[in-house]
């Protein structure tokens, strides 16, 4: 089921414009909304998820009006926040009973199923007597997918889940993510570019409160196909090379700077083409030398 989002905006009281006319397709599979901190995400996650409200525009999921019903999107709706708190001591099995309990699910055997299959999911029916508290940041985090998936949603969000988790929880984390996109919408927010470059079959950038490119990420590659160039130089070079060059990234690699930078043509002699990948999509977005999302992508 696709949500739409149409020219959605927000300003919160003490006068921060947090999203400016916000407009998405969001369609079945995963979605990743990139963005670097304060750009609007959790503001944009929190007013899909009916937890806040806009000032204008809209957001339709099939024939419902989200911010007008907001009792039917919240029934097809599984949410992981950024932190969620937990009871201290109260096991897995017994919190996500709880939690079933408060969505509805009355029938006790069924709830049980439920709850089991959902603890396997998620690779914690191991650990289902042990107090959530006491679990890793990992575990905490599939423990929230668990929970976001009791009632079957046909839409999860997840506000940048990954952000603290090792990466080996982390592997396992997304590909229960992975798992779970076949069936339902997932929408993944995360400042983190490999997050949505490894899952995501559909992404938006957004920056200042904007959407300021979406598409499917290996489309968004190609598009920059042909305009990366790379090139070592010394540490004290990098300033006149900022100034000089449109310099996308950087980074030390044994005492010297390797060096990005965008360009139709090669920038210099020392430079050779480099393959194109998604940090440089969404660092060139950011600088503004990609074009605006045009009704082709
Ligand atoms: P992101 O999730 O991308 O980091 P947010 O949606 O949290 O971005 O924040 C967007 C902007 O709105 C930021 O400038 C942030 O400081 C501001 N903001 C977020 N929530 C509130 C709030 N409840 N009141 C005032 N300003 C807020």
């Amino acid at each position: 089921m696709n949500i739409e989002v149409r020219d959605l905006s927000k300003t919160y009281p003490n006068g921060t414009h947090a999203l400016r006319g916000v407009s998405l397709d969001i369609p079945m599979g995963m979605f990743g909304l990139l963005g670097p901190n304060g750009a609007g995400k959790s503001s944009l996650m929190r007013t899909i998820a009916t937890l806040q409200e806009a000032d204008s525009g809209s957001i339709r999921m099939g024939d419902v009006d989200v911010l007008r019903d907001k009792e039917a999107m919240r029934a097809r709706l599984g949410y992981l926040p950024q932190a969620f708190g937990v009871y201290p001591g109260l096991s897995a099995v017994s919190l996500l009973e709880h939690i079933a309990i408060l969505k509805g699910l009355t029938e006790r055997r069924q709830r049980r199923e439920t709850v089991d299959h959902l603890l396997q999911q998620v690779n914690l029916f191991e650990a289902r007597h042990k107090a959530v508290s006491s679990f890793s940041g990992g575990m905490r985090q599939r423990f929230g997918v668990a929970q976001a998936l009791l009632g079957q949603p046909s839409v999860v969000i997840v506000d940048e889940p990954t952000a603290g988790l090792d990466p080996a929880e982390r592997v396992r984390f997304l590909n229960i993510l992975s798992e779970v996109s076949q069936r339902a919408a997932i929408i993944l927010s995360t400042h983190i570019v490999e997050d949505v470059s490894e899952l995501c079959s559909q992404m938006a950038i957004i920056a200042s409160g904007q959407v300021i490119l979406s598409g499917e990420p290996q489309a968004l590659i190609e598009r920059l196909e042909g305009q990366v160039w790379q090139t070592l130089v010394p540490r004290e070079a990098l300033p006149r090379y900022e100034e000089s060059h449109r310099v996308i990234s950087t980074r030390f690699v044994a005492g010297r700077i390797a060096l990005n930078a965008f360009g139709t043509q090669s920038p210099g002699d020392e430079f050779s083409p480099a393959a194109a990948d998604l940090k440089d999509v969404y660092f060139c977005a950011l600088k503004g030398w990609l074009p605006a999302p045009s009704a082709a992508d």
